[in-house]
């Protein structure tokens, strides 16, 4: 577990305004900040970003976006919380207090460092191919290879000097350390112990970036035609795991979530070439097939993968790697077979390239589909009933090999259809043909929904049958909630003390109690804002953001604050005056609604329960706290 401290003092230390103003442009309102809302197609601008009284947090006016710096890293760049918590932690060189208790052997060097000696590796390979006497033959490839200087400037490629010894002088001046530099993979240790020479020599230069466009790594292809092996890349390192990299994703990201779907090519080159064409959705697995790791990455940012091959042998060997993949992640994987042999480079050199890349894309086959065509041409040959099952089995069997047989009962159901349509066979007949007693499949996302609603009705306590809110009661509600937020110091108030108010301790807090919220969504944030206040703490607005998982409901946290202070700010109340105000409001609905519901009660029960019944009611309600004056006078039955 997330040391919770590490959580709040790393919010506290990030700068919203200049987090979001990265990405979005940001400009004062008042004592706002307001810019076009990045998650909706945004005209006005409708996103602001409070940073005042300890305050940091987002809203959006026109969609449910809202939340804190945490909540913005990970809907913006589809980060986990993991993820957005170290992305947050470095940003603001705080280390997290988990990562302090690992111990470290002192030689290794940390992942700050390593990443700092990527950083100045690549800066200073960039610089030789920009101008340096030594990147002369790396900047002719360049040009022969037809890419430009924007595109060499977007991807940092670079040069590494045809030298034993060029990075380490140039790093030791940047104070960058040896070790640093052998850590990532940038040094190799001479082997009779006596110094370092370099890894990368007399080759053009990849980065390969994480997906905040940090080099983590380094792809290079050599210069020279006799140069062993062609293409290189850096050895794994704290910083770098080639199974979840993935080159060019950075610049692919936005594209990726654009167009819902990523195009995935085999080396760098490719990747390159394809955003100069202006396909921007592409990155590359690095010397791997596509890994779950990737695909679970993937899976964040689209809902399709289309993998590239140059022939229909490579295809051929991807499909059930490919199969597996669709099987382990809910994502749509296509196998696109570029014509001719070609790889994309070559293809997307030829005058017509483009528009033949985007058509074999287009017609990339589901790699299912690509998996049972060839597989039918077995079963046609199978003769007969028998035959047909027999052969059906043995697809079967071939499938749950590749995880089929995990896959939860939702996404079965399905994969059969389209195996049974495909086969021009009946899902019974599938369904037959399926090995027997298998265990049961995982709960699946469905299953968990319910359960969650389950809950929710559960604790929805007074009010849940109640499907209308009076629009009256809901101002109340919202009023009194927004209140709290705003200036958490009032639960104090909740007390009774105040002057001019008769002393009913507990009454306020129990009126004040979640379940007595009729709005269901009011009900939700108060529930959240009850866990500080029932033991006697303060939050902040974009604690309480933390709290609520649902975007919805962090859009209704900011909006109730943004509203109570606009109330308040009028200044025809005290924030303390207002608070009783709308506490009152709520208490004299709160008796009418009970009241209306007593008398109902007690007509219907009149005929057997006798007299006395509604005295008792009366009774009842005046011990939990409700303003007698407010319950009109009995008889009038
Ligand atoms: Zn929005």
């Amino acid at each position: 577990m997330t040391d919770r401290t590490d959580v709040d003092r790393i919010r506290d230390a990030v700068d919203l305004v200049a987090l979001i103003g990265e990405h979005v442009p940001l400009r004062p309102k008042g004592r706002e900040h307001v810019g076009l809302c990045p998650f909706h197609d945004d005209h006005t601008p409708s996103l602001a970003v409070v940073t005042h009284k300890g305050n940091a947090f987002y809203k959006c006016h026109a969609c449910a976006a809202a939340g804190d710096a945490y909540n913005f890293v990970q809907d913006y760049h589809k980060m986990t919380f993991p993820e957005a918590l170290k992305f947050l932690a470095d940003r603001t060189g705080i280390t997290l207090s988990r990562g302090r208790n690992v111990p470290r052997t002192s030689t290794r060097p940390a992942g700050s460092e390593l990443r700092r000696a990527n950083a100045v590796a690549a800066s200073f390979y960039r610089e030789v191919l920009a101008g340096d006497p030594r990147g002369a033959t790396a900047r002719t490839m360049v040009c022969d290879r037809g890419i430009d200087d924007d595109t060499a400037r977007q991807f940092m490629i670079g040069a590494a000097p045809d030298q034993w010894e060029s990075l380490a002088p140039h790093a030791a001046r940047q104070d960058v350390s040896i070790a640093a530099l052998v850590g990532a993979g940038l040094l190799k240790p001479r082997s009779g112990g006596n110094g370092h020479y370099d890894t990368f020599r007399n080759r053009l230069i990849f980065p390969i970036c994480d997906e905040l466009g940090r080099p983590v790594a380094f792809g290079g292809r050599a210069l020279d035609p006799d140069d062993e092996p062609k293409y290189l890349n850096s050895p794994e390192s704290p910083v770098f795991h080639k199974s979840r990299t993935l080159y060019g994703l950075h610049l692919a990201k936005r594209a990726v979530i654009d167009t819902r779907q990523v195009i995935v090519t085999e080396g760098y080159t490719d990747v390159v070439a394809c955003h100069q064409a202006g396909l921007p959705n592409v990155v590359a697995t690095l010397g791997t097939s596509l890994t779950t790791d990737h695909v679970r990455i993937l899976t964040r940012l689209c809902e399709e993968v289309v993998l590239v091959f140059d022939g229909d042998e490579a295809g051929r060997r991807a499909a059930d790697r490919a199969v597996a993949l669709f099987f382990a992640e809910p994502i749509d994987v296509k196998i696109c077979v570029l014509p001719e042999g070609l790889d994309p480079a070559d293809l997307l050199a030829l005058t017509d390239g483009v528009e033949r890349f985007r058509a074999a894309v287009d017609a990339a086959t589901d790699a299912l589909e690509y998996k049972v065509s060839r597989l039918q041409v077995e079963l046609r040959a199978a003769r007969g009933h028998a035959g047909r099952q027999r052969s059906l089995a043995k697809l079967l069997a071939e499938l749950a090999g590749l995880g089929f047989d995990r896959l939860p009962g939702v996404r079965k159901r399905p994969v059969i259809a389209q195996l049974a349509d495909l086969l021009k066979v009946r899902i019974e007949d599938i369904e037959q043909a399926m090995p027997r007693g298998r265990s049961e499949p995982p709960r699946s996302r469905v299953a968990r929904t319910d359960a969650d609603t389950e809950h929710s009705v559960e604790t929805t306590a007074l009010w849940s049958e109640q499907a209308d809110v009076p629009p009256a009661r809901r101002l109340a509600e919202r009023e009194l909630l927004g209140v709290l937020i705003y200036q958490p110091s009032l639960r104090h108030q909740l007390g009774g003390e105040e002057p001019g108010e008769p002393g009913e301790p507990d009454v306020m807090a129990s009126v004040l109690e979640p379940q007595r919220f009729m709005d269901p969504a009011l009900r939700r944030v108060a529930e959240a804002v009850w866990t500080w206040l029932a033991r006697d703490d303060s939050f902040t607005v974009q604690q309480l953001m933390a709290a609520l998982d649902d975007p919805g409901l962090r859009n209704l946290a900011g909006e109730l604050y943004i509203e109570a202070e606009c109330r308040l700010e009028a200044g025809e109340q005290t924030p303390a005056e207002f608070l009783r105000d709308r506490f009152n409001a709520l208490r004299r609905l709160d008796s009418r609604e009970l009241y209306r519901r007593d008398l109902d009660a007690y007509r219907r029960s009149r005929d057997t329960s006798g007299d006395g019944a509604l005295e008792k009611l009366l009774e009842q309600r005046r011990k939990q706290g409700y303003i007698p004056e407010a319950l009109p006078t009995r008889g009038r039955t």
